[in-house]
């Protein structure tokens, strides 16, 4: 296959793209627009106040002062979140902002300070009893704050979010945890297979860029339940670049490998044919409250936003279609009545897709929640 002579880098999170799905890692490079989404920005206002607390320095301040921590969070977490509500704003393909989320971001930072916590002697300590000595010996443990690392050959890249002197009851060195902050929803038993990729991914890199290193363990932790998931394996960096070498660009797309887990939040479906395939060929459900949809335009009301498409099936492997004799009605308002209006009074007239339709009886709707873009499938790469 045409190579696209280009450097680039695995890190962990383009080397899980690939691993679920080639197609979707190769439609990552290709600079499509990108899609904004709440979770990620409440999980970057986490990380980034995590971070900047951490990194204060606290070396003029009164050693016996208590009561700050809470302000200072409050204020962090305030500061990040108008920081990250602007990024999310200006990105094009966005849902709605949902400021009552804060919530869920003070609770996510709350949960991560109360996990450094304990692995202190400060364990379930109360943030507004957290002296400046408390806190000067809390952030001792803290051996790296948002490292980036990078392997010997320069092939593998990671960030790690933090990295901690694993301490026993008497103060003593017992070895480094990787340390990656989880924002998301915590697994029920153990950590699923991409998750622990990428914290081995991070044990490996960091042992082969510092190797003076003690004894290395890898630890989630996920903010909203407080918990801790421990993992363990083989070596996997020889697994990344095996990776790495089938990572490279190419003209033309790499097979996909549809999956509910895979296509279920995949933003590019609107450049991928095979989804649909997978779909009409029965391998994905169409059952789902919340689906995806290929259509054309039978009828819309831009006043009141009714509508009535007809999907389209798919034909061949590259995104052709034809008509079906499935026809829904709708109901559009929202953000997705935006993109509606903006296409209809565009020269536009091919197919759609549309993105989170709620469907309810014979009817769907779409919203904020939900988008809508020309079908646009991608057979080369415009690199
Ligand atoms: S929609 Fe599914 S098959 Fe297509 S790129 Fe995304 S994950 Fe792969």
């Amino acid at each position: 296959m045409a190579e696209i002579s280009e450097e680039y880098q695995l890190s962990p999170s383009s080397w899980n793209r690939f691993e679920e799905c080639p197609r979707k890692y190769w439609l990552s490079r290709q600079r499509l627009p990108r899609k904004a989404s709440m979770a990620a920005s409440l999980g970057n206002v986490i990380h980034n106040s995590m971070e900047e607390i951490c990194n204060l320095d606290f070396e003029d301040y009164d050693d016996s002062k208590v009561g700050w921590l809470s302000n200072l969070m409050k204020e962090t977490i305030d500061k990040h979140w108008s920081l990250e509500k602007e990024i999310f704003l200006n990105t094009p393909r966005r849902p709605s902002w949902k400021s009552q989320s804060i919530g869920k971001a003070r609770e996510g930072l709350v949960g991560a300070l109360n996990i450094l916590f304990s692995k202190t002697r400060h364990a379930g300590k109360k943030f507004s009893e957290i002296s400046v000595k408390d806190w000067k010996e809390i952030k001792s443990i803290i051996l790296s704050n948002e490292e980036s690392l990078i392997s010997n050959d320069g092939r593998l890249i990671g960030r790690l979010d933090l990295l901690i002197d694993n301490l026993d009851e008497d103060g003593n060195s017992r070895g480094w945890i990787v340390a990656d902050l989880k924002t998301g929803k915590p697994p029920n038993s153990k950590l699923n297979e991409k998750v622990t990729r990428q914290l081995l991914f991070y044990r490996d890199l960091l042992k082969e860029t510092k190797p003076n290193h003690p004894k290395v363990s890898a630890e989630g932790w996920y903010s909203s339940n407080q918990k801790i998931y421990s993992t363990d394996g083989e070596f996997v960096l020889n697994d990344a670049i095996l990776a790495w070498n089938q990572m490279k660009l190419t003209k033309a797309p790499p097979v996909s490998t549809p999956s509910e887990d895979a296509c279920g939040f995949c933003e590019f479906k609107a450049w991928c044919p095979d989804w649909w395939i997978s779909r009409d060929r029965g391998h994905l459900s169409d059952r789902n409250t919340f689906r995806d949809e290929v259509v054309k335009i039978v009828k819309f009301d831009e006043s009141s936003g009714a509508a009535r498409f007809e999907r389209q099936s798919p034909v061949g492997s590259e995104g052709e279609l034809t008509s079906s004799e499935i026809s829904f009605g709708a109901f559009i308002k929202g953000r997705a009545l935006i993109q509606l209006k903006e296409i209809f009074s565009s020269d536009y007239e091919g197919a759609l897709f549309l993105g989170s339709v709620r469907s309810q009886g014979q009817i769907i709707h779409l919203g904020d929640w939900s988008e809508i873009l020309p079908w646009s499938p991608l057979l080369e790469s415009i690199r």
